[in-house]
C-alpha cells in the first residue's frame, strides 16, 4: 500500500463508507461533559450541529472505514477484495487523533467506524475496538460511537466494543438467504443472526443489570441495528417487509435502514446494471414505519405490495395503499374510533392521532379541526366522518385511487 498522509487516508476512507446507510445517531443515552471531565457533549447547545443529507441521513457522525482493503469479495461492495480502488488504512491511533480534532471543532457529535476484514475477522475487530476504548479510557470522550462488528469475531471482543460504543451493528445486507449466498458467498446468514442474537442478549442482560445496580456498565445502550441493500437481488418489498418483522421480532433492533444498491465501478456481473428507483427506499421506510409506529401486522403491509410483483406502489405511500384495497374498513369515525382505527386513517400519524384522542375527550370534532392536524385533507376525506363531514359511499367510487393520489411529478432527468 503507497505511503498516504491523513488527509488523503481520510477522503478515501470516508468516500468508501458513503454505501453505508447506518449512521443515525437517534437513540443514544446523552453524555454532558458539564462540570466534569471529558471533551463534547452529545447534548444540543454546545454548538454541535446535526446535519441531514436531503434523504435524511445523518452527516454530523464522523462516518469512516478504518481500511478499505478487504480479504471477503461481496459482489455489491466497491471495497471487496478484486475491486480496483485505490486502498488505504488508518491505524486505531489515527482514527483516535481525527475524531478528537474534529469533535474539538464541533464539525461531529461522534464517530461511525466501520471496516473491511484485514487478517482476520477477530484481529479487525481488536481494532475497532481498540479505537472506541482508547476514546473512551484515554481522552474520556462522551461523544456518540457507533460501532460495526464483524459476525464472525470472537463473543469477548464483541463484548468489549458493546462496552465502550452507544450503538453497535450487522448488516444482514441482503434480503434474502439466496440473496447473500450469491453475492457475498463469504457470508453466512446463520453466522449474521448467531452475532444478532449475542448482541441482542448481551444488550438486553446489560439493561437488566443498569437497572438493579446503578453503576453496571452499560452495553450499547442505543441497542443494535442493521441495513440492507435494495435492489441488489431479487427480493421483492414483501421478502424485505417479512424479513424486517421477522429481525424486529427477533432481535429487538432499534432501527433497520434500508440502502438502495448504487452500481459500484467495475461493478460484478452478478448484479443488475443500474440502481432501483430512490422512491422504493422511501417506500421501504414508510412500510417500516407501519411496523414499528402505526401497529400494522407483517401481513397487513404485505397485503398492501402488487399481489403478482411483490412490490410497493411507488406513486402512492403503503398506507394510503392498504386502505384503497381495505376500503370495507372505512370511514372511521374520529370522534369514536379507537386509537388503532385512527392510526389506519391516510394522512394521519400518530402525534395527529394523539391530538384528535386528547381534543375529542372536550368536543366533537369538525372536519376543519382535523384539516388542522394535516398537510393533505384531500386524501383524507373518503377516509373519515366528523361531526359535521359524512361522506357519501365516497370509499365505493372507482376513480377513488385518482382522486387522493398525489399529482405525479415530474422526474428529475439525473435520479438514480
Ligand atoms: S466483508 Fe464488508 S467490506 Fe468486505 S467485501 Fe464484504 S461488504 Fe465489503
Amino acid at each position: 500500500m503507497a505511503q498516504l498522509d491523513t488527509a488523503q487516508k481520510l477522503s478515501i476512507l470516508a468516500d468508501a463508507a458513503k454505501y453505508d446507510a447506518s449512521c443515525s445517531s437517534s437513540g443514544g443515552k446523552r453524555r454532558s461533559s458539564l462540570g466534569g471531565k471529558g471533551v463534547g457533549s452529545t447534548t444540543g447547545g454546545s454548538g454541535i450541529c446535526h446535519a441531514y443529507t436531503p434523504d435524511g441521513r445523518c452527516i454530523s457522525l464522523l462516518k469512516i472505514l478504518l481500511t478499505n482493503s478487504c480479504i471477503f469479495d461481496c459482489h455489491y461492495c466497491i471495497n471487496r477484495r478484486s475491486s480496483n480502488v485505490r486502498r488505504a488504512r488508518f491505524t486505531a491511533a489515527e482514527v483516535v487523533t481525527l475524531t478528537l480534532d474534529f469533535y474539538r471543532r464541533n464539525y461531529i457529535e461522534g464517530l461511525f467506524l466501520s471496516s473491511g476484514i484485514i487478517h482476520s475477522p477477530d484481529y479487525t475487530m481488536e481494532q475497532i475496538t481498540e479505537v472506541a476504548r482508547s476514546l473512551r479510557e484515554d481522552h474520556h470522550f462522551r461523544g456518540y460511537i457507533h460501532l460495526k462488528t464483524i459476525p464472525d469475531a470472537d463473543a469477548d471482543l464483541v463484548t468489549r466494543a458493546g462496552l465502550y460504543a452507544d450503538r453497535v451493528s450487522i448488516n444482514v445486507e441482503l434480503p434474502t438467504r439466496s440473496g447473500l449466498h450469491v453475492l457475498a458467498p463469504e457470508k453466512s446468514e446463520t453466522r449474521i443472526e448467531t452475532a444478532m442474537g449475542f448482541m441482542h442478549s448481551a444488550i438486553t442482560d446489560g439493561a437488566d443489570a443498569r437497572r438493579r445496580y446503578r453503576h453496571a456498565p452499560a452495553f450499547a445502550p442505543a441497542g443494535q441495528s442493521t441495513q440492507m441493500i435494495v435492489g441488489a437481488d431479487t427480493a421483492s418489498d414483501r421478502d424485505i417487509v417479512s424479513r424486517a418483522a421477522g429481525l424486529y421480532r427477533r432481535f429487538d433492533l432499534r432501527r433497520i435502514y434500508y440502502s438502495a444498491f448504487s452500481p459500484i465501478p467495475d461493478a460484478s456481473a452478478v448484479l443488475p446494471p443500474s440502481r432501483p428507483p430512490l422512491m422504493r427506499e422511501h417506500r421501504l421506510y414508510q412500510s417500516d414505519w407501519l411496523l414499528r409506529f402505526y401497529a400494522f401486522t407483517p401481513e397487513e403491509v404485505a397485503a398492501a405490495t402488487d399481489p403478482t410483483t411483490g412490490m410497493l406502489p411507488l406513486d402512492i405511500d403503503p398506507k394510503l395503499a392498504w386502505a384503497l384495497k381495505f376500503r370495507g374498513q372505512f370511514p372511521v369515525d374520529v370522534n369514536t374510533a379507537p386509537k388503532e382505527m385512527l392510526l389506519r386513517i391516510p394522512g394521519l400519524g400518530p402525534r395527529a392521532v394523539q391530538a384528535i384522542l386528547q381534543a375529542r375527550r372536550w368536543r366533537r370534532l369538525r372536519l376543519e379541526d382535523i384539516g388542522r392536524l394535516t398537510v393533505s385533507l384531500k386524501k383524507l376525506r373518503p377516509f373519515l366522518i366528523a361531526d359535521d363531514w359524512h361522506p357519501v359511499a365516497l370509499t365505493d367510487r372507482q376513480d377513488l385511487r385518482a382522486l387522493v393520489a398525489p399529482p405525479p411529478r415530474q422526474l428529475d432527468l439525473f435520479a438514480g
